[in-house]
């Protein structure tokens, strides 16, 4: 190890990850594949993201403005980079790991209120970037890392992340050996020139420049590969030695970009430049995920329905992103190749057309997947599509898996079509319903009449018991005790449990005191494959370790396929 130098903290290393040109070239997935390179370098990591907004969490942003709703194990409802950093870095994350402005605004005033800052001004400078670093040592602290990982959100130049820049700046003139800057980039190869151009990177490095900062690294993501006359031109003009432009053009799978930055010495450059000694890395267990990834034979198709797929004229899946890659996980360790297909169940804003619009040869088409997957959603809108699928898919033994909505409506189908309880439905859509077999929690229920929205739900990791001789607990390898991630206001009402059980359902996961159904499931003598949990077990899936019951949903439905081949 080299001796502390004048300026280093000896307690750790950091690399702040930001952004130039513009947004969705994936800072995210850069900041996850040097966390992977690191780790499997022997260096204990962890890795923070600073979201520019004024939410003081991700819990009420729109799922098609913002993506996904990530939930940490404690519950924290973060941006869907914190579910990357979790997948390529295989840890469990705390929520001090995530901040956003709204939340670090909202901890200087409380601490103004409570007198800490003892009568002096408080300023936004430095006051708040010296909240930013505050947090960031104390999830140093937590994982008690050697490298802390920070991806600053939003782009360089713009208003609203400034002040972190300023926090990152602050770090450095502190500590100038022990901080490094990536920069990661675009670099765009516009049609009508056919050729590729770094001003817009050259303009990013400046515009960094004059926030008090010098890229130490940048990534120069492009469809392709960068020559080497564009990178000394970079090198040049952003000025760093060319070595430490990195090229990373697009890849077939985000699971890639590690390796591909390692095949640059990524690594190594980062130890020099934090003053650290280079190491081998171990990215053999990586390898071998990749390789499988792309040589899986069987196809396995799986269609997704959901709702929240468009945006605009686009079709957006970052919105599933971790049902996704869980699905991708769990095909690539069988050695399956995933089809995936999205259905979008919302036709209409109207009840009546909905149910027309799923009916008929519309419904008869869904006979060529393999399986379907309903993910969680909240509201009226799609859920008669939703609920119109999950009928077909149990009545024509289609692999089914639902996912905390998704579950909720497997429910209210069963009661509706096969319990005989006319018109169930769920009290998130009719408060008043005859049979609300899906009703409001008694806690989330005193909350919402306060009007008290955010951050209202269940959230977080909780327990759940298994019962043996059924589909999940064979899932699990027999183990008595799980926990899993939930995010939900709404459970199966107890009420109407005796009644569904009667009819032939199964709850197969319950919480430890019994009150609450966290697994649904249909017997195996009944259907191949129709589960449904109120959790999300798409957080806990990793690269390396896919998730047991998404493993056996598609075993299921490749079994399908199989037999649908021999036919
Ligand atoms: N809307 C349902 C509830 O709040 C399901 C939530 C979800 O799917 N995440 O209980």
């Amino acid at each position: 190890m080299p001796k502390p130098q004048k300026g280093t903290t000896t307690k750790g290393k950091y690399i702040f990850v930001v952004g130039g040109v513009m947004s969705g070239i994936g800072k995210g997935v850069a900041t996850s594949a040097i966390g992977c390179i690191l780790k499997s370098k022997g260096f204990r990591v962890t890795a923070l993201k600073i979201d520019p907004y004024i939410n003081v969490d991700a819990g009420t942003m729109n799922p098609t403005e913002h993506g996904e709703v990530f939930v940490l194990d404690d519950g924290y409802e973060t941006d869907q980079d914190m579910g990357n950093y979790e997948r390529f870095l295989g840890e469990t994350l705390p929520e001090i790991n995530y901040m956003t402005t709204g939340r670090i605004y909202r901890s200087i005033i409380e601490r103004e209120r409570n007198l800490e800052y003892k009568g002096k001004n408080v300023e936004v400078v430095p006051d708040v970037p010296l909240e930013v670093l505050r947090r960031i040592e104390k999830a140093r602290e937590a994982a008690q890392a050697d490298i802390t990982l920070i991806e600053i959100g939003g782009t360089i130049g713009e208003y609203q992340n400034i002040i972190f820049l300023e926090a990152a700046r602050m770090l450095k003139q502190m500590h100038p050996m022990d901080v490094a800057v990536v920069m990661l980039s675009y670099v765009p190869i516009p049609n009508n020139i056919g050729e590729m151009k770094t001003k817009p990177t050259q303009y990013a490095s400046r515009e960094l420049n004059s926030a008090g900062l010098q890229a130490d690294i940048i990534l120069a993501r492009a469809t392709m590969p960068l020559d080497k006359k564009r990178k000394e031109k970079i090198a040049t003009f952003c000025n760093i030695p060319s070595e430490r432009v990195i090229s990373a053009p697009d890849v077939e799978s985000i699971y890639d970009v590690p390796l591909n930055y390692e095949k640059d010495g990524l690594g190594d450059i980062l130890a020099d430049v934090l003053g650290l000694e280079r190491r081998a890395s171990d990215l053999s267990q990586w390898q071998a995920f990749v390789d499988k990834s792309k040589n899986g034979e069987q196809e396995v198709s799986i269609a997704i329905a959901g709702k929240y797929f468009k945006s605009g004229e686009f079709v957006l899946s970052d919105v599933y992103i971790s049902v996704i890659e869980a699905l991708k996980h769990a095909a690539y360790h069988l050695n399956l190749k995933l089809v995936l297909h999205f259905i979008n169940t919302k036709d209409s804003a109207q009840h009546d057309a909905e149910v027309e619009a799923w009916s008929g040869e519309r419904l008869k088409e869904l006979s060529r997947y393999d399986g379907i997957l309903v993910p969680g959603g909240f509201g009226e809108s799609g859920i008669e599509g939703k609920i119109a699928v999950i009928k077909y898919a149990r009545e024509n033994k289609i692999p089914y898996f639902g996912l905390c909505y998704g579950m909720q409506l497997m429910v209210i189908e069963y009661a509706r079509n096969v319990a005989g309880l006319v018109g169930a439905t769920t009290a998130e859509i009719d408060a008043g319903a005859k049979h609300a077999v899906i009703d409001l929690m008694p806690e989330q229920k005193e909350k919402m009449t306060k009007g008290d929205y955010g951050g209202t739900m269940r959230l977080g990791g909780y327990p759940c018991k298994l019962r043996s001789n059924t589909i999940a607990g064979e899932a699990y390898g027999g183990v008595g005790e799980v926990r899993e991630r939930h995010r939900h206001r709404y459970e199966v009402n107890p009420e109407y449990v005796m009644k569904l059980t009667e009819a032939g359902l199964k709850f197969s996961g319950v919480s430890p005191d019994h009150n609450l159904m966290e697994i649904a499931e249909l017997p195996k003598e009944v259907h191949p494959f129709m589960l449904g949990t109120q959790f999300h077990p798409e957080f806990l899936s990793r690269p390396l370790s896919p998730h047991p019951l998404f493993s056996a949903f598609l075993k299921a439905a490749c079994l399908r396929r199989q037999a649908s081949e021999k036919k």
